[in-house]
């Protein structure tokens, strides 16, 4: 039986970072170089919010997507906040939520994630929902009921129907920005207790993308992107860089091939 073609991607986050005018040569480079490809793998890049508009407006190759959304709904009286629906009309139609730095340096708890979730699919967004242990939570074992219990709370607001709009970004947090990857073994490991989740509450499993992150670069791309169950990376430091952005892109480009 052939497996079933499930899309790969490729994510930056840029965090808040770079500045305006650095973040324009990056976005010009990155394009530059996707232009007249037909990559197997989508990219996406998630700018700080300010440069939504410009991006958005000059994407060709590529999509893009927020880092973050507010719980509160449509336009109004919301100083600050950036709405799903405001997304939605500028064409931002990508969202990640329940980043770790969210969750654990802004306060995002589950009920604040729930209402961003529901927020995002009212406006037809489609979510990169990201799940991951901490290293005290991975060396005490509890690595998988961590991680089961955070797609339990995405589960709970979903319907049967939103499933095939959600990305799942695997990140555990001892991982993020520290240069420590998790071996593909492991990452694999996590990734496949994930499908067998999904298998087990979706009817979509086999065609939902699961993305690893965590000090994804050009180094350990090719090795993360061979594991069955990775079906692309979130990025953040090494997408601040054009070289090593294209060489993840590369990597999971192939293993699609
Ligand atoms: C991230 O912020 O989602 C991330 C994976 O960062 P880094 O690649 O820098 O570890």
């Amino acid at each position: 039986m052939s497996q079933p073609v499930r899309q790969q991607w490729v994510i930056g986050n840029w965090k808040l970072n770079p500045s305006f005018i650095d973040a324009k040569k990056l976005f010009t480079s990155i394009q530059a170089q996707l232009a007249d490809r037909t990559d197997a793998c989508q990219v996406a890049i998630a700018p700080p919010a300010p440069y939504l508009g410009l991006l958005v407006e000059q994407a060709e190759q590529l999509a893009i997507a927020a880092q973050d959304v507010s719980f509160v709904s449509g336009f109004g009286a919301f100083t600050g906040e950036v709405s799903a629906h405001l997304l939605q009309n500028m064409a931002v139609n990508l969202v990640i939520i329940g980043h770790s730095e969210r969750r654990e340096l802004f306060g995002d708890d589950v009920k604040m994630l729930q209402s961003k979730i529901l927020q995002a699919r009212a406006a037809n967004l489609k979510i990169i929902y990201c799940v991951g242990e901490s290293l005290a939570q991975r060396e005490s074992g509890q690595a998988e009921s961590v991680v089961m219990q955070q797609l339990d709370d995405l589960k709970q607001v979903l319907s049967a129907e939103d499933w095939a709009h959600i990305i799942i970004a695997y990140e555990p947090i001892w991982a993020i920005g520290t240069g420590k990857t998790a071996s593909p073994e492991d990452a694999q490991h996590m990734h496949a207790t994930i499908r067998q989740y999904l298998t087990q509450h979706t009817d979509c499993a086999e065609q939902l993308s699961l993305l690893y992150g965590g000090s994804v670069k050009a180094e350990n791309a090719v090795q993360l992107a061979a594991c069955k169950d990775i079906d692309g990376a979130l990025v953040g430091g090494a997408s601040l860089d054009a070289t090593s952005f294209m060489a993840i892109i590369n990597a999971f480009s192939q293993s699609n091939d």
